[in-house]
């Protein structure tokens, strides 16, 4: 049966990198009704934190991808913390220098600098450990340890050894010429184990059949392919993962925006589309089907469909595709997931004060996301609550938020600044290049249009519905000979602060009319 593993190193939060990779293994475990582990390799005592552990252990939960077995769920091959495994390490090395394949070295670093420095100066390129210490004789070599002469143990690689060669299921057959790989420390001289040693024990030990890992790591695996060898271990089926790059070629990182898996949940995406999104880049299904939610890929997915190619992060691919999964989502699940981020609209319109303010052009836009940072915390508190009370009761006005935004929407985080305007009460938030190109420009025809607009509003014996309005509204374009444009934008602005808003008489038919007519006074004035 398929053994898999994700095995992060909490060095640093869950990178996208590390997520496909993560969902790969996951993938391949459900497909083949294999198991998926989870190990946490947090050997690197300076660079790992509890923190980024339990960071990377939020972001598997909240991507979906559950673990048969690892931290919190426990299995019969742990512990899952590589910290913890010492003694297995050591009772592995024990086995290979009992087999005479690993030998302790007392060269010190400062020798083996100095004779480094002169065979490459004299042959080129990289020069490994010369092997000084591999002929000593064993009784020699004991009485130096018992002396407490400071060593490292390494690995005996054989004299006659051929190429190394593995399977990749990416890659094909791959081999390495064998004199470049020298007898590699196992153990340091302060008692702790190598990074390759310590992940080929665990994989060895918790039966892994296939290593599912980015290509970053192919330049190791040679080397641990001696190192099961000399473990007398299989060797398991690799499948080396090629690079997602960002748009320019280069490898992926923060130049290119969000990188973590954390920071795109704030983003608003959803988890599903992420998953699915991520799978695609360096795998397809069948060239051609897009839409594949995590389910689906758990059926679906096989090695061999792995592309050796590298692949381009394309946010505008994701976006288009958190698109297609808010749009799939039914419409209690949307608005349980939107209420946080309908919730910060309503925060943000609390916080408008007095009459009506001019915003200048850049807030709110892409360059300047209105975040939560820009939202009082108590304002943002109060929001929620009234909000979370509102769908509690039936979420009416909630309910009708949905159909005016879910057509455009492509991230929840575009919520706020799309429908703020709904809570700002009777005052108006005027975008300045909307003034400008409607108000202003148009001037008097324009003043005239909206106190015609006011009037329609104002009369009790339209109802207070979006088709009465709207119709009632219309009605003056042709004793005012004015096109239905020069009618409805001056209005738009006025209610909704600029052009672009959502549906303008269904965002009328959900505010108060008395905040409608005051902020079209407010724009007048
Ligand atoms: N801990 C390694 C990393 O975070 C993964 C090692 C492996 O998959 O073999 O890159």
């Amino acid at each position: 049966p398929v053994r898999v593993r994700f095995a992060p190193s909490p060095t640093g939060k869950l990178h996208v990198g590390g997520a496909r990779t993560a969902i790969y293994n996951w993938a391949f475990a459900r497909a083949t009704g294999g198991t998926f582990v989870l190990r946490i390799e947090d050997t690197d005592p300076t660079r790992s934190t509890e923190e980024n552990t339990q960071i990377i252990l939020r972001a598997m939960d909240w991507l979906g991808l559950d673990w048969d077995e690892g931290p919190g769920v426990g299995g019969n091959f742990g512990p899952y913390f590589q910290t913890q495994r010492s003694d297995t390490y050591q009772a592995a090395l024990d086995a290979m220098i009992a087999a005479g394949r690993a030998y302790p070295c007392f060269c010190s670093k400062e020798t083996l600098d100095a004779k480094r420095a002169i065979a490459e100066a004299e042959e080129g390129g990289y020069a490994g450990y010369d092997r000084t210490c591999r002929s000593l004789p064993r009784e020699e070599a004991q009485a130096r340890i018992d002396a407490g002469e400071p060593h490292v143990w390494r690995l005996a690689v054989p004299e006659e050894h051929g190429p190394v060669e593995f399977f990749d299921a990416v890659y094909g057959h791959m081999s390495f010429p064998i004199d470049v790989m020298d007898d590699m420390i196992l153990k340091r001289s302060d008692g702790t184990f190598t990074y390759n040693f310590a992940v080929v024990c665990d994989d060895v030990n918790m039966q892994m059949t296939h290593i599912i890992r980015g290509d970053d790591h192919l330049s190791n695996t040679p080397r641990q392919v001696l190192i099961y060898e000399a473990l007398g271990a299989e060797v398991p089926v690799f499948a080396h993962l090629p690079m997602i790059l960002g748009a320019d070629g280069h490898k992926l990182s923060k130049r290119h925006g969000a990188t973590n898996v954390e920071q795109y949940r704030d983003e608003g995406y959803l988890p599903d589309a992420l998953v699915n999104y991520l799978a695609l880049l360096g795998w397809s299904m069948d060239g051609e089907t897009t839409i594949i939610p995590p389910a689906e890929l758990g059926r679906h997915f096989t090695l061999e469909r792995i592309s050796k190619k590298h692949s381009i992060f394309d946010v505008a691919k994701l976006n288009w595709m958190n698109g297609v999964y808010l749009r799939e989502m039914d419409q209690d699940a949307w608005l349980e997931t939107a209420k946080p981020w309908i919730a910060r609209a309503a925060a943000l319109g609390a916080e408008a004060e007095g009459g009506a303010v001019v915003v200048p052009e850049a807030a709110g836009s892409a360059d300047a996301p209105l975040d939560s940072e820009d939202v009082a915390d108590a304002a943002f508190a109060e929001a929620v609550a009234a909000i979370e009370a509102d769908i509690d009761e039936d979420g009416a006005l909630y309910r009708k938020i949905y159909p005016l935004i879910i057509e455009r929407l492509e991230r929840l985080d575009q919520i706020p600044e799309k429908i703020s305007y709904l809570f700002w009460g009777p005052n108006v938030q005027l975008d300045e290049k909307s003034v400008k190109k409607v108000l202003l420009k148009e001037g008097a025809r324009a003043e005239e249009a909206l106190r015609a607009c006011r009037e329609v509003l104002a009369r009790e014996d339209v109802p207070w519905e979006a088709e009465p309005l709207q119709e009632a509204c219309r009605a003056l374009c042709e004793p005012m000979e004015l096109k239905p444009k020069l009618l409805f934008q001056p209005l738009r602005v006025a209610v909704a602060g600029n052009m672009v808003s959502p549906p303008l008489f269904e965002s009328i038919e959900l505010m108060d009319p008395e905040d409608v007519l005051a902020r079209i006074d407010g724009t007048l004035a």
